[in-house]
C-alpha cells in the first residue's frame, strides 16, 4: 500500500497530482474463484475483507454492477447505534459498534468516526414507556443507553424545542453516547483497499445476470463480463436481493422500498448530536461540512428507482421544523434516494439457503449501515464455514417458517 510523505504531498500539489496511484486494482474477472460476493456496498466489501483476513480466503471476488459504494452505502446518513430491544439484535449491532470503534486504525483509513451520541425522542407517555423499557433491556445487554428527561434533552441538544405547547412535545429521550456517525465513502474505500491488498479482486461495472446451479449446488455465475466458476456465491445486494435470490428460485419475505434523505445548505455547528424521532418520522445530524443531514421513513410503495416522492419529505420537514423552529430559515441543497430491503420483523436475514453454496445477507432495511462491520464479520464466518455462528444464527431465513421472529419495529425506529 503506498504511503505519502509530507514532501511528496507538497510535490503532488505543485505538479498537478500526477503521481497518485489507485487505492485498489481494477482487475478483469478471472475464470474461477473460491467464492464470489455479489454487491460492492459496505456489507459486501466488509464480507470480502473478513473472508480474506480471518479465513484465509484470498482467491475471491466482489462483483459490483456499478461502482463500489454507489448503492445504499453511498446514500445513507450513517447513523450508528446498537440500542436494539431483542438480545439477538443487541448482540449483532453491539458487535458492529465495537468493530467500528477500532476500524479506522484497523484499516489505516480515516473513517471520520464521531461518537457524538444518538437521541431517540419520546413525544407521549406510551412512547416514553416503550423507550424506557428498551433502555432497561439495553442495560441488561451491557449497552450504554440512558434515559434523559426533557430538561436533559435540551441540555444535550440546545436548539431543540421542548415547549409544552409544541405539536410534538418532548417528554424525554433515550441517549446512546457511543452512537454517532461516520463517513460512508471512507468506510467503503478503506475496506476496498484493505481487501485488495490481500488479493481480493474488486470488479466494478460488472452485473451478475445469472447463478448456475447443478443438482442443487452452486457452480458459478453469469455476468455482463462473462461467466465465472465458483462453488460459493454470497449475495449482499441490499435492495436488489430479491432479484438475485430469484435467479436460483429462492423466495424471500423482503420488500424493496425507496428511502430518501436530504441536506441543507452548510451552516455553522448547530446540532451537537444525532436526534431521531420515531413517531414523527424524522431525524437530523450535522455533517462536518456543516450541512444538516435529514431523513424520513420509507416511501410506502415498492420500487427500484432510487427516487422517492416529495410528500414523504414534506411530512418529515414539517415535523423537523416543529422540533427545530430555526430550520425554517434554511434552504435545502439536495435530496436523493436509495432502495432498501425490508423484512416483516424489521430484522436482517443472514442465511444459508436450500441451494448449497448460495448464501444471503440482506433485509437490513433502513438501518444496515450501523451493522456493516458486524454483518460482514458474521457473514464471512458463515460463508467460510458453511455454518452460522452464534451471532448470525437467529437471523436465518428459517425464522419466517418457525415463527422465531426477531421483532424490532420499535427499535428499528423511523428509519434506523
Ligand atoms: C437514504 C438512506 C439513508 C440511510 N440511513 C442509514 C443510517 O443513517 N443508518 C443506518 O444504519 N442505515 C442507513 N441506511 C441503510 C443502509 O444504507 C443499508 O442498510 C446498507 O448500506 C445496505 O448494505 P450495503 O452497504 O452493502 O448496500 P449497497 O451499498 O446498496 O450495496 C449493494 C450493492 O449491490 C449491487 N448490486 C445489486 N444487484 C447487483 C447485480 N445483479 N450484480 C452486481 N451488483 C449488484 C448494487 O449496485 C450495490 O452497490 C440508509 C439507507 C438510505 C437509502
Amino acid at each position: 500500500m503506498p504511503t505519502y510523505s509530507f514532501l511528496s504531498l507538497l510535490r503532488e500539489g505543485f505538479t498537478g497530482h500526477k503521481g497518485w496511484t489507485p487505492a485498489w486494482r481494477f482487475p478483469d474477472p478471472k475464470p474461477a474463484y473460491d467464492a464470489v460476493i455479489i454487491g460492492g456496498g459496505g456489507h459486501g466489501l466488509a464480507t470480502a475483507y473478513y473472508l480474506a483476513k480471518l479465513h484465509g480466503m484470498r482467491n475471491i471476488a466482489v462483483i459490483e454492477k456499478g461502482w463500489i459504494g454507489g448503492g445504499n452505502a453511498g446514500r445513507n446518513t450513517t447513523i450508528i447505534r446498537s440500542n436494539y430491544l431483542e438480545d439477538a439484535s443487541a448482540a449483532i449491532y453491539e458487535h458492529a459498534l465495537k468493530l467500528w470503534e477500532g476500524l479506522g486504525r484497523e484499516l489505516n483509513y480515516n473513517i471520520m468516526m464521531s461518537h457524538r451520541g444518538v437521541m431517540n425522542l419520546a413525544h407521549d407517555e406510551g412512547e416514553a414507556r416503550v423507550l424506557k423499557r428498551r433502555t432497561e433491556a439495553n442495560r441488561l445487554n451491557g449497552i450504554d443507553t440512558e434515559w434523559l428527561d426533557a430538561k436533559q434533552v435540551k441540555e444535550f441538544c440546545p436548539p431543540i424545542n421542548i415547549s409544552a405547547g409544541s405539536r410534538f412535545p418532548v417528554l424525554g429521550a433515550t441517549l446512546q453516547r457511543r452512537g454517532g456517525v461516520n463517513r460512508h465513502d471512507a468506510v467503503v474505500w478503506g475496506y476496498a483497499r484493505a481487501a485488495d491488498v490481500m488479493g481480493v479482486d474488486i470488479i466494478q461495472n460488472c452485473e451478475v445476470t445469472g447463478i448456475k446451479v447443478e443438482a442443487g449446488v452452486v457452480t458459478g455465475i453469469s455476468t455482463s463480463r462473462g461467466d465465472i466458476r465458483t462453488p460459493k456465491v454470497a449475495s449482499v445486494a441490499a435492495g436488489h436481493t430479491s432479484i438475485i435470490a430469484n435467479m436460483v428460485g429462492v423466495r424471500l419475505p423482503i420488500q424493496s422500498h425507496p428511502l430518501q434523505a436530504w441536506v441543507s445548505e452548510p451552516v455553522k455547528p448547530l446540532i451537537p448530536c444525532v436526534v431521531m424521532s420515531n413517531a414523527v418520522h424524522a431525524y437530523v445530524s450535522q455533517s462536518d461540512k456543516g450541512e444538516l443531514v435529514m431523513g424520513a421513513g420509507i416511501d410506502p410503495h415498492n420500487s427500484y428507482t432510487q427516487r422517492g416522492g416529495l410528500d414523504t419529505i414534506e411530512h418529515s420537514l414539517a415535523a423537523l421544523i416543529e422540533l427545530f423552529p430555526m430550520f425554517s430559515r434554511l434552504r435545502l441543497l439536495r435530496q436523493w434516494g436509495g432502495i432498501v430491503d425490508t423484512c416483516p420483523d424489521a430484522s436482517p436475514i443472514i442465511t444459508k439457503t436450500k441451494v448449497k453454496g448460495f448464501y444471503i445477507n440482506a433485509g437490513w432495511g433502513t438501518g444496515g449501515w450501523k451493522a456493516t462491520p458486524g454483518s460482514g464479520h458474521a457473514f464471512a464466518d458463515l460463508v467460510a464455514r458453511d455454518e452460522p455462528n452464534a451471532i448470525a444464527a437467529p437471523f436465518s431465513v428459517e425464522r419466517f417458517s418457525s415463527g422465531a421472529l426477531v421483532a424490532e419495529h420499535g427499535a428499528a425506529a423511523v428509519a434506523h
